[in-house]
């Protein structure tokens, strides 16, 4: 991993307001990167993740936005180009959950992981492209999941945007190549935020038996992954799936 500075580069991190989201955010800042931190709901909290930022001398701001509505997630873009002048990074993190078992699964519950987890990655891909390609220059980094890679109960429009994640990290990796932008993946684990709080007590415990190491991951391990996938020193690396899950998925 890379501690060096990326100064001037500007970062988009969609559901940057909350858990790995937010270590993203401090993670970038801290190595210099000004940041562009999107939420939906929860104002307060990307509020606090720019405070943070700023208090410790970095740029940031706050920009309201649901990436699954495509011309949100096109004015999302735009207003960061607005503010910063360019955009280098694209962390595509916002993700929801609507989990039950496939025969009791609902059509709206299908519908919005997808419209959420797979197609707001794409709406923001396709927008920020444009610019990183007049750059020629990009990082484009997705947060799949082991859920993607494995499967798992409960998880069927989960597990298939996250796995459909994969194979569109993979196609923008070969459309953009040529045009110096990179585009990969990072596959958590089991990592302690709101999303996994909001799980039963049994359904984690089924989950860490899985886990050689033997504990749930922090949002800063996973965060760690992303910066340095959204580094110069990544350059040489596209198309990847990097797994931050304890060994879950080996
Ligand atoms: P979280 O704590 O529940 O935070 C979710 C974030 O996504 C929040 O910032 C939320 O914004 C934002 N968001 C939700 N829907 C959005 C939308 N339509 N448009 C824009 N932003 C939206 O989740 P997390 O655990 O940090 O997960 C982050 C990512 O990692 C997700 O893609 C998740 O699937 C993935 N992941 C998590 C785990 C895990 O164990 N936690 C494991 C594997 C993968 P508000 O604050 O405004 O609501």
């Amino acid at each position: 991993m890379t501690n060096a500075p990326q100064e001037g580069r500007v970062a988009l991190v969609t559901g940057g307001s909350r858990g790995i989201g937010r270590a993203v955010c401090l993670a970038l800042a801290a190595r210099g990167t000004a940041v562009a931190v999107n939420y939906v709901h929860r104002e307060e909290a990307a509020a606090d993740v720019v405070r943070r930022i700023e208090a410790a001398g970095g740029r940031a701001r706050a920009f309201g936005g649901d990436v699954s509505d495509p011309s949100q997630a096109d004015g999302l873009v735009r207003e960061v180009l607005e503010a910063f002048g360019r955009l280098d990074i694209l962390v595509n993190n916002a993700g929801i959950t609507r989990d039950m078992l496939i025969l009791r699964m609902k059509d709206d519950d299908w519908d919005a992981v997808m419209n959420t987890n797979l197609k707001g990655a794409f709406h923001c891909i396709r927008a920020a492209a444009r610019p990183m390609m007049k750059q020629r220059y990009g990082r484009i980094v997705n947060i799949t999941s082991v859920a993607g890679v494995m499967g798992n109960p409960g998880q069927a429009n989960y597990s298939a945007a996250k796995a459909g994640l994969i194979g569109l990290t993979k196609t923008a990796a070969r459309e953009f190549a040529s045009r110096g932008i990179t585009v990969n993946a990072v596959a958590p684990g089991l990592i302690e935020t709101d999303m996994t709080a909001a799980m039963t007590e049994e359904a984690v415990q089924a989950l860490h038996d899985q886990i050689p190491l033997g504990r749930l991951g922090r949002p800063e391990e996973v965060a760690e992954a992303v910066a340095f996938l959204s580094s110069e020193a990544a350059g040489y690396i596209t198309g990847h799936v990097l797994h931050v899950d304890g060994g879950m998925a080996m």
